[in-house]
């Protein structure tokens, strides 16, 4: 018999469990024989493989080819060297690729869901890939279904069944045997399968299958290709790369016929063009952003951001609108209840007289959802706990309370709702009771009975409204406790039917402080160009006292509410939606409607969230961001990125970050290019001028591996400028090359190969035989000057402090040191064709290689000028 149709005592004794799961030793025996619960995945690519895609690119198999017939025909050391040389570029390459997969690897692993086991009773949270068959399973809207459950306990549990069925309507489930054998899994309705997703309700079921034997298991193989994701910095660059590398191409072609017609040796000439292409076609552009991103992912994890989609780390320097929960994100997410009014009276914490409130302090204990874990301790969400304490203090212990009122029946609590629902016995002698909790005004909507609990006394409303605003006005979230009798449990759980003709107890205000950094967060938010908006379910006067005390809204500014907002058509309210602070009473999915708009007025937008209706708009958001300690497993799939504390401050500091990276990788690609602008010029300029061609292969790509590589890598950890987070967000279409950098690549790419040329018509043509040497050391090391001189967009590189990025420090120093080596160790200059330069001839190439710093640095000079005179101008 399968498991769907079989009883769930039948299937708890087959799996030799119980309702209270596993021991914990039984289920480490379990796991050692039934393995982990893991999809298997396709190979990933070995180190090998990673060094050996280092000399897939065309051009570098053609300089190889080029290198060894070159060898074959003359000299063998001059091929060895720049075979050396080539596999030292690959080896680079392939360490920092593989560093980059580490550490896209270990963010993986960071985000594996938990799932919540019963073991002996006690519910533990275990890494998914350790639950086991036997297992005891809890679950809750907003789970992913870790393994294959056959379901034993049901509170309106409906499962999204997409992943296995296509359907994408949620399906009611229940306990019930079934009594077919050959059932669709769709129609199982005992059943719940690994990868589905819970989406409203709560249930139990027990583990009947793991990993590779799920039916997801089944299905795994159609389910792993993963394409790769090129983000669009990639795509344009990969796009820019390709035209580049055919106008270099077309260079180096006249370089070669050139050289030809001048009478150069061909298999020489043919060396030289190949490797120009080499070293001036930045071909490893596209995998250096990757590798930006991954360490600057990495980087990102340190302050609590974890980055889920590595284009998100690229983009999130773009953001203009941060649109944010409130609750736990804004505030601390530590409830306590401050007030409570109820019977006529008003009580509030810190005063001596409690007054006897005896049927709503036993609704709080019991409309309660708060469990204890192993270590007893109470856990929950924070608002139940706050009204968990609070009757306990009172002397309505859960527990106690609990088990002499059983509950029977409940209907779970939802955002969109905003109440909750519980049936109990024994409170009232042969009638069933139900507690209902919730919003204050949703509740009076549903509150006919509006009289004390005694049925006595009616209740004022205007003095209810007056006392509920007046809580809402002080930063309150103000719930209303609510009963009514039946008598016998209701046969339909309907929402409408159920809490309806309710009899109000009171309302509990409770207090969630802001958290102290969200207000600095704000302001630097502003100063930035980003505007910062508070959404929530709570109360619209709740919130604006809220986004008053964090500065996201002045006190007397609009709040817009969620039924506003249903009612508002798309047009009116794009027309409104970028001067909106506030939203309060939204239901998690109207959050897409404010993303949408928003994108629609070209904003670009991060927007946090945690529940499962949250996911739709996590993943149409610019950066969906989800909630670590919180978030539910289908909010943290949908996101970008997930907030390891919660805190709204962390998203601001991802941002920062994420300017950082993308300046710095900017700041890589203004070095790389104009460096190779200035070769090719240099090399297509002599020819012109009447000089011999001015560098040999070998010198070519040996400052193409000592430049490119260390130095420029070097550049990913310059420090954030002073003003990245002053400056307005930079427009995510806006070109690469904006700013300035387009036009810094072309004249100090000019002016790199004019001082190069400069250099050797001057010692070529006063007589000094040793000309090469000085052009390879000033192009060079006038790349070093350059280097340093570019760090900073505008800052000059003394008042930033040369020691302020000391990585980069050090490779200059390298550098410097390997090229002097070239120069001057007797048994190098063989091998790289130099000669050893006079003390008159090292001082003026390196007067001639310090003329490309002192340039940037007038450069930004005039940049911080104008700025200043735009600053005193406006
Ligand atoms: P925010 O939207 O500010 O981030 P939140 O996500 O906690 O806060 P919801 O959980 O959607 O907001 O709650 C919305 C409203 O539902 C609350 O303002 C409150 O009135 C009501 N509410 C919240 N929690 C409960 C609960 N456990 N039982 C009953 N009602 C609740």
């Amino acid at each position: 018999m399968n498991y769907h149709q079989k009883k769930s005592e039948d299937v708890l004794s087959a799996l030799a469990t119980s309702a209270n799961g596993l021991s914990n030793s039984e289920a480490a025996k379990r796991l050692l024989e039934y393995g982990p619960n893991e999809i298997k995945e396709a190979a990933r690519r070995t180190p090998l493989g990673m060094f050996l895609d280092q000399f897939r690119d065309f051009m570098i198999i053609i300089l190889i080819v080029a290198a060894i017939i070159s060898g074959l025909l003359g000299e063998v050391a001059d091929t060895i060297a720049i075979v050396v040389i080539v596999i030292l570029n690959a080896i680079m390459g392939f360490v920092q690729e593989y560093r980059a997969e580490k550490a896209i690897e270990a963010l993986r692993l960071m985000a594996t869901p938990a799932s919540t086991v019963l073991r002996e009773g006690v519910p533990h949270s275990v890494p998914t890939h350790e639950v086991v068959p036997g297992d005891v399973i809890l679950l809750e809207a907003g789970k992913v279904v870790p393994a294959d459950l056959r379901l034993i306990e049901s509170a309106q549990i409906k499962i999204e069944e997409a992943a296995l069925t296509g359907e994408s309507v949620p399906v009611e489930k229940n306990i019930a045997p079934l009594y077919e054998e050959m059932v669709p899994l769709g129609d199982r309705r005992n059943m719940a399968y690994k990868g589905t997703i819970v989406s409203y309700g709560h249930g139990k079921g027990v583990v009947v299958a793991t990993g590779m034997k799920t039916e997801l298991g089944r299905i795994a193989t159609m389910l792993q290709e993963e394409e790769e994701v090129k983000t669009p910095l990639q795509k344009r660059l990969a796009k820019f790369g390709s035209k580049l590398a055919i106008a270099v191409m077309v260079i180096c072609a006249i370089v070669f016929g050139i050289g030809i017609l001048r009478g150069e040796p061909p298999i020489l000439m043919f060396l030289t063009a190949v490797s120009l292409a080499v070293a001036a076609i930045p071909e490893a552009l596209p995998a250096v952003v990757t590798i930006s991103l991954a360490l600057g992912a990495k980087k990102l994890v340190k302050q609590n951001a974890l980055i889920r989609k590595l284009p998100a780390v690229e983009t999130l320097g773009s953001v203009t609108y941060i649109c944010s929960d409130k609750t736990g994100t804004l505030t601390l997410n530590k409830m306590t209840v401050e007030e409570i009014y109820a019977d006529g009276k008003l009580w509030k914490k810190g005063t001596d007289e409690f007054p006897r409130l005896d049927m709503l302090l036993t609704a709080l204990s019991l409309n309660n959802d708060t469990h204890c874990d192993a270590k007893g301790t109470v856990v929950g969400d924070p608002t139940e706990i706050a009204l968990y304490n609070i009757a306990k203090e009172k002397g309505f212990d859960k527990h106690e309370t609990g088990d002499k009122f059983k509950r029977i029946g409940e209907i779970p609590f939802d955002s969109d709702r905003k109440c909750m629902t519980t049936f109990h016995t024994g409170l009232h002698e042969g009638k069933v009771v139900s507690f209902t909790k919730g919003a204050v005004d949703v509740l009076m909507d549903k509150s006919e009975n509006l009289l004390t609990s005694d049925g006595r006394k009616p209740i004022d409303l205007a003095t209810i409204h007056r006392i509920n605003e007046r809580m809402a006005a002080d930063g309150l979230r103000v719930l209303g406790v609510a009963m009514r009798l039946w008598d016998t449990m209701p046969s339909s759980l309907s929402v409408d039917d159920v809490e309806d003709k309710l009899t109000l107890l009171g309302f509990v205000g409770m207090m969630d402080p802001p958290r102290a950094e969200a207000r600095d967060a704000v302001t630097i938010c502003r100063e930035a160009g980003i505007r910062p908006v508070m959404i929530t379910g709570d109360h619209p006067i709740t919130a604006r006292t809220i986004a008053g005390r964090i500065g996201i809204m002045d006190h007397d500014g609009d709040v817009m509410t969620g039924a506003r907002l249903e009612r508002m058509p798309m047009e009116d309210f794009e027309a409104r939606v970028e001067h909106i602070s506030a939203y309060a009473r939204v239901a998690p999915e109207q959050k897409l409607k404010i993303v949408k708009a928003l994108q629609d007025k070209g904003q670009y937008v991060a927007m946090t969230g945690d529940g499962v209706n949250d996911a739709p708009a996590l993943k149409r958001a610019d950066i969906g961001v989800a909630m670590g300690i919180t978030g539910t497993d289908v909010s943290k799939e949908a996101a970008h990125m997930i907030l390891l504390d919660d805190n709204f401050a962390t998203i601001v500091k991802a941002i920062k970050e994420g300017r950082e990276i993308f300046d710095n990788i900017r700041k890589f690609i203004k070095y790389v290019l104009t460096s190779n602008a200035g070769e090719v010029w240099t090399l297509f300029l002599a020819p012109f001028m009447g000089l011999p061609i001015p560098l040999l292969p070998i010198h070519l790509l040996w400052i193409n591996l000592v430049t490119d590589g260390l130095p420029g890598l070097a550049l990913t950890a310059e420090p954030a400028e002073k003003d990245v987070m002053k400056r307005h967000p930079r427009h995510p279409q806006e070109s690469i090359f904006a700013h300035g950098l387009g036009a810094h690549i072309l004249w100090v790419g000019f002016l790199l190969g004019s001082v190069t040329i400069f250099t050797q018509a001057w010692a070529y043509y006063t007589g000094h035989a040793h000309w090469q040497t000085m052009v390879f050391t000033v192009l060079c090391l006038s790349q070093m000057g350059h280097v340093l001189a570019i760090r900073s967009e505008k800052e000059s590189l003394f008042s930033q402090g040369i020691l302020s990025n000391k990585p980069l420090l050090g490779a200059v120093l390298l550098t410097f040191v390997l090229q002097l080596l070239t120069i001057y160790v007797p048994f190098l200059n063989p091998v790289f064709k130099t000669e050893p330069l006079s003390l008159s001839e090292l001082l003026f190439a390196l007067a001639m290689s310090s003329i490309l710093f002192v340039a940037v640095e007038i450069e930004k000079w005039f940049k911080r000028r104008k700025e200043a005179r735009r600053g005193e101008n406006s």
